[in-house]
């Protein structure tokens, strides 16, 4: 158990889709030397497989005694989708080659499933669920360690892995029930998100919240009551862990999406009181705090629509992208 923890709060009602967390993450860790598979930060479609494929099915975590559960390790092809090439050289100065097109018959990659999510036209719906390690209190990746290689920092939480222990036997991989540590084939070791630690250091927040264009994401510490994380988290109550259910008390947050824009009937007519994402779902993935959290939501949007004050709306607006990250109690 660390002293303190950080944590990460993302708004589902605003995220894009745009990548642009996973470019900031990716040109700055993990664009090679045998990362290039890696996705520290990742946007996928929900409902839908993710990434890596299935991974809310591929084990690990805890059962409701505690105990460690058997987990798999994703397939480099099948799961993962090896990053593949286009045939640019075949093109250069051949006129008669006309089709850009994969080097290899590509199975599967992130994003595979981009937008498709579920239900028929017109009452089809999805929405974008980014994912980083969730720095979790119980960690799944540290338990399965048998070389004690991975471990919470005191100061803040953050999960890390130490390179000079780790054998990369990858017991992590199937440890950790998000499958958001990964094995590098160069080095034979397991590496994850740093929770861009660096820049925590410097009182900078992680890249992927720095750039977020959709202003999701809010940092800081949870026992800093100034801080919205605390707000969104523990006074409001409408920012919940994913899957708390595996058991490793995740410290990333999400303020679940609202149930969307009413259906509607076979004649074509809006259904009143409909809402398009089930709440079944949300259950799934959130639990079933995900009720009052929506019921929270909903009233005070009604508030901020009669012209009251709402401190919830106005921190969800993030009107002042500094106000989001709070590293520190000053
Ligand atoms: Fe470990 Fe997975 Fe939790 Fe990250 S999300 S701390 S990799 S168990
Ligand atoms: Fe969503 Fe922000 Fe990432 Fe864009 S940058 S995909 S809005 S989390």
């Amino acid at each position: 158990m660390s002293k303190r923890q950080l944590a990460m709060v993302m708004d589902l009602n605003k995220c894009i889709g745009c990548q642009t967390c996973t470019v900031a993450c990716k040109t700055q860790w993990t664009n090679r030397n045998g990362r290039e598979y890696m996705y520290w930060n990742n946007v996928e479609t929900q409902p839908g497989t993710g990434y890596p494929r299935n991974w809310m099915e591929a084990g690990g975590g805890f059962d409701s005694e505690g105990n460690l559960k058997d987990g798999i390790i994703p397939d480099m092809v099948l799961d993962y989708g090896v990053p593949w090439d286009y045939n640019h050289d075949e093109l250069f100065g051949n006129a008669d080659q006309t089709v850009l097109s994969p080097n290899t018959d590509p199975v599967w990659g992130p994003n595979w499933d981009e937008d498709v999510g579920e239900g028929d036209w017109p009452n089809s719906y999805f929405f974008y669920l980014p994912r980083i390690c969730n720095h979790c209190s119980n960690p799944g990746c540290l338990a399965a360690c048998p070389r004690e290689a991975i471990f919470k920092r005191e100061q803040d939480g953050i999960v890390l892995v130490d390179l000079d222990r780790c054998q990369g036997y990858r017991y992590c991989i199937a440890g950790c029930p998000y499958k958001k540590i990964y094995f590098n084939p160069k080095i034979s070791k397991s590496e994850k998100c740093i929770f861009c630690f660096p820049r925590i250091e410097r009182g900078l927040p992680p890249a992927c919240a720095h750039q977020c264009v959709g202003r999701i994401r809010f940092v800081g510490f949870l026992d800093d009551q100034e801080s919205q994380v605390y707000k969104l988290v523990h006074k409001y109550k409408v920012a919940l862990p994913l899957r708390p259910d595996f058991g490793t008390q995740p410290n990333v947050y999400y303020v679940p999406p609202l149930e969307g824009p009413p259906k509607f009937d076979d004649e074509g007519k809006p259904i009143e009181g409909s809402g398009r994402i089930p709440v079944e779902f949300l259950e799934k993935l959130f639990g079933p705090e995900v009720h009052q959290a929506l019921k929270t939501l909903k009233e005070e949007m009604e508030k901020r629509k009669r012209g009251e004050e709402s401190e919830l709306m106005d921190i969800l607006i993030a009107y002042n992208h500094a106000d989001m990250f709070r590293l520190d109690e000053n």
